[in-house]
Order: structure tokens, then sequence, then C-alpha cells
């Protein structure tokens, strides 16, 4: 039974939507983005619009790619004999190239619904490439090894038929691994709407460690690990959370960095980028002092079938 979250409480209103949690399954979701809407149209208007330069600042853009090569390592280590993925919402594709390059994957297919980085992955890369949702799409039972949604499980309109769909996509003990901002995170609590994490244009569905996994054991998947720490996000969003707090004001850093939201620099990009200086190293800290705890800033669990 899927839940309906009829028992819900309210956590946060914006002008766009309000935040609330269901009571019986405590996952926490925006009121907005559960009404019907396009969502290749959404992507489309800036998520990797310009499919050379990427979302990104070239310099950024660099950087990315080396932690793309660092999250294909990391699906190997989690499971070294797997031979095939399906990546769903695979960005512009690196990681399936790289586990495709350096790990000997047979099959490494992607999802993708913006246009751009879809024609990215599947031309110059030369990928299995599908530019629908995932329910649209018909693949046999057992076809994958493994199934991975970095920071897409949050964008999601139906999270439990995805769930059920993977599951009868997966081989036997095969693994899903979901990675997705931590709602239960310290700065979470502590900045509250500033969190960067929330971005209530494109996120609908919010979770803490235990919804995630309750929702997974729901549809059969045993937890292997659980952990709240990443190198490539952890950092960033706590440090512009907590400078939005501060400064009562939007996320202007991660707005600069980006290509298509195109803030030019000035005097309050600016200040924002004094303030990373000295408080990211803070940040670093506490993320890694967190570690071992369910505290931490993005929440990645892996699950077996
Ligand atoms: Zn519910």
């Amino acid at each position: 039974m899927i839940c309906t979250h009829d028992n819900k409480k309210k956590i946060y209103a914006f002008d766009s939507t309000s935040i609330w949690q269901c009571a019986d399954c405590a996952i926490i979701f925006s009121e907005k983005g559960r009404e019907p809407f396009d969502s290749k149209e959404l992507y489309n208007t800036y998520y990797y619009k310009n499919e050379i330069a990427g979302r990104f600042n070239w310099w950024l853009e660099l950087v990315v790619k080396a932690f793309r090569f660092f999250r294909a390592f990391k699906i190997f280590t989690i499971s070294p004999r797997a031979r095939s993925i399906l990546d769903i919402g695979s960005g512009r594709g690196f990681m399936l190239c790289y586990l495709k390059k350096f790990y000997r994957y047979k099959r490494a297919a992607g999802t993708q619904i913006s246009r751009g980085a879809f024609e990215f992955s599947r031309d110059k890369l030369g990928l299995e490439m599908y530019d629908r949702d995932l329910l649209e799409l018909d693949f046999p039972d057992a076809s994958f090894d493994l199934v991975t949604l970095w920071h897409v499980f949050e964008h999601i309109r139906e999270p439990e038929r995805y769930l059920k769909k993977i599951r009868n996509m997966l081989t036997k003990k095969g693994k899903l691994v979901i990675e997705v901002p931590n709602f239960g995170s310290w700065t979470r609590k502590l900045t509250g709407r500033y969190w960067l994490g929330l971005d209530v244009d494109y996120h609908i569905y919010f979770f803490t460690p235990s919804a995630l996994c309750m929702l997974l054991k729901k549809y059969g998947f045993k937890i292997k690990l659980v952990h709240t720490f990443s190198l490539e996000y952890s950092t960033f969003i706590s440090a512009q959370s907590i400078i939005s707090l501060l400064t009562r004001s939007d996320q202007f850093f991660f707005r600069y960095l980006q290509v298509e939201k195109a803030t030019s620099m000035n005097l309050r990009v600016f200040g924002h980028m004094l303030l990373f200086l000295v408080i990211s190293p803070l940040c670093f800290i506490v993320n890694i002092l967190l570690f071992f705890s369910k505290k931490g800033e993005v929440l990645l669990v892996i699950a077996e079938k």
C-alpha cells in the first residue's frame, strides 16, 4: 500500500510551497511537488542546458569530473563483481563512462530527461541512454546488478512506485544505492528554512535516515550501509546554509557557481565568498566529527534485494 500522507503536519511555509511531514511514514514532502507537472520542461530550463560547458564554471567542472571518477570507484568497492548498472538521472554520464572504461562493466545504462545531457551521454560518450522517466520504461526482471540514484530520489514524484520497479529490475542480491540530502542533518536543524538541501524549486521529498530505511524495508530491501558524510557535498551545503542564515539571504554563492542561474559577481556574492573561506574549514571539521553519527549533511543508503 502506497502511503497517501493524509496524516500530516506542516514544517515550513514558503511563498511557492510548504513542507509537510507524514505522521504515518515519517516522509517529508513539498506540497507543490506532489501536484502534476512537466518534469522535462522543468529540467530543460536550466539543468545541463549547456552540455559542453556543463552546469558550473569550467574549473568546477574539472572538480565534478574528479568526483565522478571517485563515484565510479565507490560503486566498484560496493559491488566488485557487478557488471551491469542503471543510473537513474545520470547527469552527463561520466560515472557510467568511467565504470565501462576502468571497471569492465558490460552494461552501463542511464536515464536522463534533460535533453542536452541526454544527447551528450548518448552521442559523445556512447552510453545506453533513455530519455524518459523510469516508470515509462520497460526493463525485464533481473536486468541489472546495481541501480543508483545520486541526488535524484528527492526529485521524484512517485518514490514508492520507483522502489517497487527497481526491486524487480535487480538481479538476486542486486544493490540499490541512494544518496539524498539528509533532512536529519545538524545544519537542517540549525538553519531551518535556510538549509540548502531544501531547494524547493526542485526537491519534492526529504528523508531522514530512519524514514528512508523504513521505506526501503517496506519494499523488501535489506539495509547494508547507512552513512551521512560526502566529501563532495557536505562542507559546501553546511557552509552555504549557515551563511544564508547569518546574512538572512539567498544562496548567492551557490547561484554564482551555476552557469544558467547566472548571478554575476557583485558585493553580496563577494561577501558570501569571504564568509565561505572562514566557515568552510569549521564545517568540514564538524562533518568529519559527525562521520559515525546519522547527523551529517548527505544521506547514503546501500540496500540489497
Ligand atoms: Zn506517508
